[in-house]
């Protein structure tokens, strides 16, 4: 049985690279039939909030994810918020330490740093040095009569470790390169090292799917599972796979103070969240070699970590963009319209919520539709239905109304008048025909139409909106910009 767990810390808004950690554990349970285990890695009191804590449930929801165990829902291994599992951790910190698998460091950080900085500086490796592995009762005591605290030291084994990553496959790490690590502050507070480890093996995870940041610390935390084996406290240790970096501009890794890589930015701006993640899982793997776009349930259906790309993956707003306008384009239309009522009717909209118009919307949504990569691009292609006039854009009218619009506008308007408003196609004829007098094709001939009533150079299609707006008020836009 597969058991796979999603672990954030909730510090701050949700980044799209957690996101992507998320999905990929999420798919991986759902393909095997497995268990999500969703626990909250909130132990670092000073940095992580209720608020946080709050956002991270709400986007996890929005998005669509659903778990097995965890938050709201419990599960056999509840609590499943680190900060409420303290005495687990105390517990098995103390059987660490009188199995000698842990033993008290009293070194200060000041000694610690001189140190390091003379193996630097002679060429050596400079991880903790051993100097507390075995101090004896009298030395123990001498540094407990000076006063000083100590933290809880890990103790690794001097011998190199393998394992076999699922993403990346065989790792081999010397011993040298990863020395006895703290796992309790010295106040007392278990350290991410030693909860983390420990949950997975209580919650009986079977497989880490996560972030290749955390590659370095694998080696440490099989040696912890060794050790939690033989105390009777786990019962295996989980297979490893880690995902690929997702690099932002100019190469670089994708940082929580990337603009870019904020998930409520995608929520705001609307994207789908079928949209979203169906670009995120493309950060490391792929649906096929000819298919970009797909649903959650195909993703699940084929979703297999082995499939996953080791290499850095690159986020492309622009690639996010065109799938989540493909994702918008396959809902059906009345969907899509109950999806962007929160942008039609936020206090942001710039019309007043009596100028809301449900019939001109329901008529023009089909057409909206096809032309948005995002929901928030709703209000500025539809705004001329709703305000009494349309806005103003300076730019759009100097560009549109160039010499002679005058005369060809006048003549667009005394067509228009004579044509039948309930058909696009004749409302076209209208603007092709004075364009013909003025010696203008259609697209330079319906700049100037366009511009006087939705005041913009680009919009939907022209002769829909037309039909849309009314003739009544889109003669009286069409006089207004003449006169
Ligand atoms: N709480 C850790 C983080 O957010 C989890 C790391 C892990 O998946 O082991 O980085």
């Amino acid at each position: 049985n597969v058991r796979v767990r999603f672990c954030p810390s909730p510090t701050g808004n949700p980044h799209v690279g957690l996101v992507r950690t998320a999905l990929f554990n999420w798919a991986y349970a759902r393909h095997n039939g497995g268990t999500l285990v969703f626990r909250i890695e909130d132990t670092d009191a000073a940095r992580d909030s209720e608020e946080s804590y709050q956002q991270l449930l709400d986007s996890m929801r929005w998005l669509g994810f659903d778990w097995d165990e965890g938050p709201e829902v419990g599960g056999p291994h509840a609590p499943y918020r680190q900060s409420q599992r303290m005495d687990v951790y105390k517990d098995v910190a103390a059987k660490l330490l009188d199995g000698g698998y842990a033993y008290a460091c009293y070194c200060t950080t000041e000694e610690l740093d001189s140190r390091r900085e003379a193996a630097r500086a002679a060429g050596k490796p400079s991880g903790y040095d051993g100097h507390c592995r075995d101090l004896t009762a009298g030395q123990i005591e001498a540094y407990e009569a000076e006063g000083r605290s100590h933290i809880v030291r890990f103790r690794m084994p001097d011998e190199a470790t393998t394992f076999t990553d699922l993403v990346r496959g065989e790792i081999t790490v010397q011993a040298e390169n990863v020395t006895d690590y703290g796992i309790v502050r010295a106040n007392g507070a278990p350290l991410y090292t030693l909860v983390n480890p420990v949950d997975d093996a209580l919650m009986e995870i079977t497989h880490v799917l996560r972030g290749e940041d955390l590659l370095s610390s694998t080696p440490r935390q099989i040696a912890l599972y060794k050790a939690l084996i033989e105390l009777g406290i786990a019962q295996r240790i989980p297979e490893f796979g880690h995902l690929p970096y997702v690099m932002g501009e100019g190469n670089k890794k994708l940082s929580k103070r990337d603009p870019q890589s904020s998930l409520n930015i995608y929520r705001e701006r609307g994207f789908l969240p079928e949209g979203l993640l169906n670009y995120l899982s493309l950060l490391g793997w792929s649906f096929s070699a000819d298919q970009d776009i797909f649903s959650m349930s195909d993703m699940v259906a084929k979703f297999d970590v082995a499939d996953v790309n080791p290499n850095p993956a690159r986020f492309d707003l622009k690639k996010a963009e065109a799938i989540n306008a493909d994702h918008i384009r396959m809902l059906d239309v009345k969907t899509f319209a109950e999806a962007c009522e929160p942008w039609l009717k936020a206090p942001h909209a710039n019309w007043a919520p009596e100028d809301f118009d449900e019939a001109a919307w329901q008529a023009i949504a089909p057409h909206a539709q096809t032309r948005l990569k995002v929901l928030s691009e709703i209000t500025e292609n539809v705004d001329f239905l709703f305000l009494p006039e349309p806005v103003f854009d300076e730019p759009s009218w100097t560009k549109a109304m160039k010499e002679g619009s005058d005369a060809l506008l006048r003549t667009a308007r005394a067509k228009l008048e004579a044509a039948d408003w309930t058909s696009p196609e004749s409302l076209k004829e209208a603007v092709l025909a004075a364009g013909e007098e003025h010696g203008l094709k259609l697209g330079k001939a319906q700049a100037p139409v366009r511009v006087a009533v939705t005041g913009r150079t680009i919009g939907l299609p022209l002769f829909e909106s037309l039909e849309i707006l009314g003739k009544d008020k889109a003669l009286t836009r069409i006089d207004a910009a003449l006169a």
